[in-house]
């Protein structure tokens, strides 16, 4: 029997996407349906997404979603089933999915994704004719709610229905003060620490937390983290607490959009017998990026520019990268600080190191398709996509050994290397002198060419496709459906 599931999010590639959130999210429903699971994804009516659906079918209207009209659009687009919430105080606005153009949190995101929540909560649970659910899973504190209205304000004449929190990442709590509870519409009732209440005001994500019938992080090594104070960010307890329900399910790559032997973007395509075409690519990059050529690895660098991923760090130890003949291409927008530290260090090191300050998907695959290696130093990293990219082209990762990039990168020690299997290289804590150390044993090894390509092959042979993971989900709503009869 199929199982329809409904997926909450709020990004989702090909539509709109700030962060790996938007890669999981696309690629679930194509993952899940050679396992009977037919999925559905509600978004929020972003420009973009309005866009991208065109006119649509309306399938439900709201005179007043807390408080302004809004209405359910179903649409079909390509392999994707969706629907998008269009409510135009909400979500039609210039800027990203959270703040104003420049950056700013929007005031009142509380009141947007509490409001996706509700319609989240109402299609799931039966409010709209003619659509049926089986489960309903819902990523991050955005769509967290959906799972609390379902348990303290269900759709009148609905029925209930099993559910899965997936936690893309523990820092994005979604926490806001109690005077936003009355503006809920949740009964009393929800407003006790195994509700909503947190820390003396709302947390979106701790009340979808408290109300899944299934928790899931998105690596096995996360999972186990979180429930440390250094990783739950205050969320531990209810981690441990929750512990029975909880499990790591690793991200997958979309290899359909990821695979260097059919690459469009590429200069060369390639693939792991014809390692040497990645020459091609390299200077196509370093000539994009200005970057003088020269014997030493040329270090990639794709992520946010944040505290998270290590970039002060990484930025501290750039002196050592260019003194042992190495160069760096970084493509990453964040902090204002870190932006302006990376484009000084490229004013220092003309030709060595070179930075764009942009979001540019076709770029990142030129990179990974050019670069030696990719630095990801992350002091946390639930899963990471930018190493499993690496990998798949030959990028040799080189990261630091938490989350998933510790479940995914096989380290090139002695014993990595001896019995053939090391993938790329992985180091402990995140400082000057462990990163610096690792930059080292990178430019060691890629000077050793038979040994560079063994980590580049390795890795090239790994299976990051969805095809496994896309099975332990479906295995998980089987087994909450089954329990739920
Ligand atoms: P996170 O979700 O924490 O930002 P991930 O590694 O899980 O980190 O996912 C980041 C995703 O966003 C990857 O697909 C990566 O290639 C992409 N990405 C991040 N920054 C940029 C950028 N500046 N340009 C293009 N792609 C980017």
């Amino acid at each position: 029997m199929t199982l329809r599931v409904l997926s909450v999010a709020s990004e989702a590639v090909p539509f709109v996407k700030t962060g790996g959130l938007a890669d999981v999210v696309g690629a679930l429903p194509g993952a899940l349906a050679p396992h009977d699971v037919a999925m559905t994804t509600l978004l929020p009516g972003y420009p973009a997404v309005m866009r991208a659906i065109g006119k649509g079918r309306t399938i439900h209207t709201y005179p007043a979603l807390l408080g302004e009209p809004a209405r359910l659009v179903a649409a079909k687009i390509g392999a994707h089933s969706l629907v998008v919430l269009d409510a135009p105080a909400y979500f039609a606005r210039d800027g990203g999915p959270y703040g104003d153009p420049a950056g700013r949190d929007w005031a009142d995101n509380w009141r947007r994704f509490a409001a996706f929540g509700r319609a989240a909560a109402d299609l799931a649970g039966g409010a709209v004719k003619r659509q049926r659910f089986d489960l309903i899973h819902a990523h991050d504190w955005q769509a967290a709610m959906a799972l609390a209205y379902l348990r303290f304000a269900p759709p009148e004449g609905g029925r209930a229905l099993p559910s899965v929190m997936t936690i893309h990442n523990i820092a994005f709590q979604g926490w806001h003060g109690a005077e936003i509870f009355p503006g809920l519409g949740l009964p009393d009732a929800a407003w006790s620490v195994h509700g909503v209440e947190y820390h003396g005001g709302v947390g979106f994500l701790k009340a979808g937390m408290e109300a899944a019938s299934a928790i899931t992080t998105v690596s096995p090594t996360y999972a186990t983290e979180i429930r440390d104070p250094a990783f739950g960010m205050g969320l531990e307890g209810l981690v441990l607490s929750r512990g029975d329900r909880m499990r790591g399910i690793l991200n997958g790559i979309d290899t359909g959009q990821w695979n260097p032997e059919t690459d469009a973007e590429l200069a060369a395509t390639f693939g792991p017998r014809k390692l040497e075409r990645r020459t091609l690519n390299k200077r196509a990059l370093e000539s994009e990026f200005a970057l003088e050529p020269g014997d030493g690895p040329l270090f990639i660098v794709i992520g946010r520019l944040t505290w998270q991923k290590g970039m002060d760090v990484l930025l501290a130890a750039l002196d050592h990268l260019v003194g042992i003949g190495g160069r760096l291409a970084l493509l990453g927008a964040g902090e204002a600080a870190l932006e302006a530290g990376f484009h000084a260090a490229a004013v220092k090191h003309p030709g060595r190191i070179a930075v764009r300050t942009a979001y540019d998907e076709a770029l990142s695959h030129r990179m990974q398709g050019g670069g030696d290696a990719i630095l990801v130093p992350s002091r946390f990293e639930p899963c990471g996509l930018t190493q499993l990219y690496g990998l798949a082209y030959g990028c040799v990762p080189v990261v630091a050994r938490t989350g998933g990039l510790a479940d995914t990168v096989i380290d090139a020690n002695v014993a990595g290397l001896q019995a053939g299997v090391a993938t790329g290289i992985q180091f402990d804590g995140v400082t000057i002198q462990s990163v610096t150390a690792a930059i080292s044993r990178a430019n060691a090894l890629y000077r050793q060419p038979a040994q560079w390509r063994l980590l580049q092959r390795n890795g090239m042979k790994c299976d990051f496709s969805w095809a496994r993971s896309g099975k332990a989900y479906a295995d998980l709503y089987v087994q909450l459906v089954e329990e739920h009869r």
